[in-house]
């Protein structure tokens, strides 16, 4: 394809917000940096469209690091005999928050393994005691696969959003990247269930995870624009050492660039985060994020004591700030990319009222 074709298809998903298959593969296989910039720097005009120079923090909690589950690339998985196992107190997470609301942030996430510890009636008694303390905040919950009911109840207790990355489109693929005990469909429906319920939710996958091919990422676009979901997080996979997949090659930034500028077109309000693991296989990869159409950054909130032990991946970043120097680090990052942090819920536009007439 000429280069002029390439933009003839960015300006179409611009317009429809769809492509067909082939189209998007020829955009997911381009290797042209020339392209690549004028991909983002159209995602950058459809977000600050919307969102303006603005980029929404969200106060990530890593509350408990244990976890049932056994997915071949996350260090926290149950086999890992050598993660370090923790779990913050009740006071801890709500200290966590009463030092990111002097911050400025005005959303919380909890996220976790998947640890039988977290009852609903534990979950729902701490959402209570941190919309109690800070009523104006959105609490998002990021703690993997539960039935229905349970994230009705967690619902009715306060949580706003909740993230659950599908991680990806594809059965097959989904099956050599999960022990047979975890079930596709299962998270599937979960989205359904949350979406469903009335979450603000946010899926996601990670880019170059081993064996994704061209055709698993047009599945995980078509996904997204099936359920249109409020927030899509992605980011590159890295290998973690004591995981069946240490030795696999990580993805890379180029691709995960590309992809978050594909999902602003496709999904042009979704809330984006340059996640923290683009920001570990490039030193300037949040800042290329918000580039390529990122509207969100979700600094760690969690106790510096704790941080090493939350170790999905190598080489994770920011693991001895404290949270205030990390605020002050990514403020400037951000003024240096062209934006600024606000101090906001910074909920999805199609939830925004619901707040703001309240
Ligand atoms: N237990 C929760 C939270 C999981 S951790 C859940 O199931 O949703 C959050 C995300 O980290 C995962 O969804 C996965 O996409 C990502 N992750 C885990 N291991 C990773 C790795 N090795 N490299 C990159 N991302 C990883």
């Amino acid at each position: 394809m000429t280069p002029k074709n390439y933009i003839s298809l960015v300006s179409k998903l611009e317009q429809t917000q769809d492509l067909s298959n082939e189209e998007f593969a020829s955009l997911l296989e381009a290797d042209s940096s020339s392209f690549a910039e004028e991909l983002a720097r159209r995602a950058r005009a459809v977000r600050e469209k919307y969102y303006g120079k603005d980029v929404y923090i969200r106060g990530l909690i890593e509350f408990t690091n244990y976890c049932r589950n056994n997915c071949y690339y996350c260090g926290i998985r149950r086999d890992n005999g050598r993660a370090q196992r923790y779990r913050l107190t009740h006071e801890e997470i709500l200290a966590c928050c009463a030092a990111g609301y002097q911050l400025g942030f005005r959303t919380f996430v909890l996220q976790g393994g998947e640890d039988a510890y977290y009852t609903d009636d534990r979950l729902t008694e701490l959402i209570r005691a941190i919309k109690k303390s800070h009523p104006d905040c959105a609490v998002t919950l990021s703690v993997g696969e539960r039935e229905r009911d349970s994230y009705e109840k967690l619902f009715e207790a306060g949580a706003d959003r909740y993230l659950l990355r599908h991680e990806t489109a594809d059965k097959a693929h989904y099956e050599s990247l999960h022990p047979a005990e975890l079930s596709h469909e299962h998270r599937l429906q979960c989205l359904r269930d949350l979406k469903a319920i009335g979450y603000q939710v946010g899926c996601g996958m990670m880019t170059g995870s081993p064996g994704q091919t061209t055709e698993h990422l047009i599945k995980d676009l078509r996904l997204l624009q099936e359920l249109q979901p409020e927030m899509v997080g992605i980011g590159p996979f890295i290998p973690q050492h004591d995981t069946p997949l240490a030795s696999c090659q990580a993805g890379t930034a180029g691709l995960t660039l590309k992809l978050l500028s594909i999902i602003r077109l496709l999904l042009p309000q979704v809330l984006l985060p340059a996640t923290t693991a683009l920001g570990t296989i490039d030193p300037q990869g949040r800042e290329k994020g918000l580039l390529a159409g990122a509207n969100v950054l979700m600094p760690n909130l969690s106790p510096v004591t704790v941080r090493r032990k939350y170790a999905l991946y190598d080489n994770k970043i920011c693991m001895g700030e404290e949270a205030a120097e990390c605020i002050r680090c990514l403020s400037k990052r951000v003024a240096a990319a062209g934006y600024h942090l606000v101090k906001d819920r910074g909920d999805h536009p199609g939830f925004k009222e619901i707040f703001t007439s309240s």
